[in-house]
């Protein structure tokens, strides 16, 4: 036998088993996009290096540790030049922002993505080296507003699918104004203690200091003792913030300070925020995460343009719906077709009938005796069976329940209304 090919490292097939559980919580990200009036946005899956090393910085994980890189065939100098698959999507929404003039529409603009993020990581649970997110993004205003109305949209994501126990972790960590004073003062403060960092850390507080904070081997007596952004933050920053959390007070939107939540990535500004289940913070990664990027689109070469997001991590949310035993609603009932000859065209045009009412039909193509194609139905979680027989020519189907096995005769006419509303003994599970 030849040698099997598995799937790569830190990939995973989602099977049909766990499929109910994807398709739901899909649903509630396309019906929250709508009722927040966010408009989907489709970019690339790889982009060039340098858009994400420009904007989420050289010395983010993403980019330093976990970029995902992938290099063109020979060829052209276009071929040739180095690329990576999306580490997440802000970078590459706001190139697409800049990059079609979008400047000029009706702002603020709402912008939605869903699909595949890649990093190059080291696999273990909740942590793949492709994962998908469903991502939302408003830019083009700089009001506090916006930031609350996106946390407490995340909170509305998590209770709509299931999971009621969320907790927003929340914190500002200033801009270009106040971000210096507070960066020395972290400096200032670990430079002090460097022989307790670790050799990460000690290299972080060199690049990148506010990432120290990051850091989960940092002993709590040195994280609760660090400078904390809130005390530095400029006046209009500190406004800001303020104001941003009275508005989670007003609705009831869980929430709790904490300051060592500086976020990875350069590109972020003022609040910053992350989801987790109440009470596994430690244990468990974070559900979602996002915050404000005043800076980016300039960053990125267009004109001075607040922005903010979140990034959803549906892989993960779709763990802790396992985890905690949320149950999906069943699809409906599943309906077979099964004849008894030739009739395999007449099959089709029954199963059409039900199709078209929007009842969900796996017709049987096989010609086997009935009670085989019966004992396939039953497996396959029919909770009908239409049997097609003599009755035909006079316009009827036998109606099998296979939950209880009752069975009656139905004009096609009513089949429809036999299988929705009951007809053949119990009435069909919803
Ligand atoms: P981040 O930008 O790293 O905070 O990611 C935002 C969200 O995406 C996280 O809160 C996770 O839910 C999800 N996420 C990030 N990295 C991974 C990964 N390697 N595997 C699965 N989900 C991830």
């Amino acid at each position: 036998m030849a040698a099997k090919i598995e799937a790569p490292r830190g990939t995973r097939d989602l099977l049909p088993e766990e499929s109910p559980a994807w398709n739901a919580v899909e649903a509630v990200t396309r019906d929250l996009s709508r009722r927040y009036a966010f408009e989907r946005i489709d970019t690339p899956l790889f982009e060039r290096v340098e858009l994400f090393a420009r904007g989420l910085g050289e010395s983010s994980d993403a980019v330093e540790k976990e970029m995902f890189r992938v290099s063109g065939a020979s060829g052209s100098d276009e071929d040739r030049a180095e690329w990576a698959l999306r580490p997440e999507p802000t970078a590459g929404i706001v190139r697409a922002y800049i990059e079609h003039g979008m400047h000029v529409r009706p702002g603020p603009l709402r912008l939605t993505l869903t699909g595949p993020m890649f990093r190059y990581d080291r696999p273990q649970a909740g942590r793949y080296r492709q994962f998908s997110q469903w991502d939302v993004e408003v830019i083009g205003d700089a009001g506090p507003m916006v930031d609350a109305e996106l946390i407490e949209l995340a909170h509305r994501f998590y209770r709509e699918v299931g999971l009621d126990d969320v907790v927003a972790h929340v914190n500002s960590i200033g801009d270009e104004a106040c971000r210096p004073q507070y960066r020395d003062a972290l400096v200032a403060y670990f430079e002090a203690q460097e022989d307790r960092l670790t050799d990460d850390s000690r290299r972080r507080l060199r690049v990148n200091p506010l990432r120290v904070l990051d850091d989960k081997e940092l002993a709590p007596d040195l994280a609760d003792g660090a400078p904390r952004s809130v005390d530095h933050l400029c006046d209009p920053c500190r406004e800001h913030f303020h104001a941003v959390l009275n508005m989670l007070d007003t609705l009831g939107c869980r929430y709790v300070l904490d300051h060592r939540l500086v976020r990875g990535l350069d590109y972020y500004t003022r609040t910053t925020y992350e989801f987790f289940v109440a009470g596994s913070e430690g244990q468990q990664q974070a559900l979602g995460a996002g915050g404000r990027y005043d800076g980016l689109v300039e960053l990125l070469g267009g004109r001075a343009t607040p922005g903010i997001g979140f990034g959803i991590g549906l892989d993960r949310t779709v763990l802790a719906l396992r985890e905690q035993g949320v149950a999906q609603a069943s699809r409906g009932p599943l309906v077979a077709v099964l004849g008894t000859g030739e009739d395999h065209a007449e099959r089709l045009a029954v199963a059409g009938v039900l199709r078209d009412a929007g009842i969900a039909v796996r017709p049987d193509g096989s010609s086997r005796k009935l009670g085989k194609q019966l004992e396939s139905a039953a497996k396959a979680g029919a909770a009908y069976a239409v049997i097609l027989g003599d009755e035909l020519a006079t316009g009827s189907v036998v109606l099998k329940n296979l939950d209880g096995g009752e069975q009656s005769t139905v004009a096609l006419d009513d089949l429809v209304r036999a299988v929705t509303g009951g007809g053949a003994g119990q009435p069909p599970p919803t």
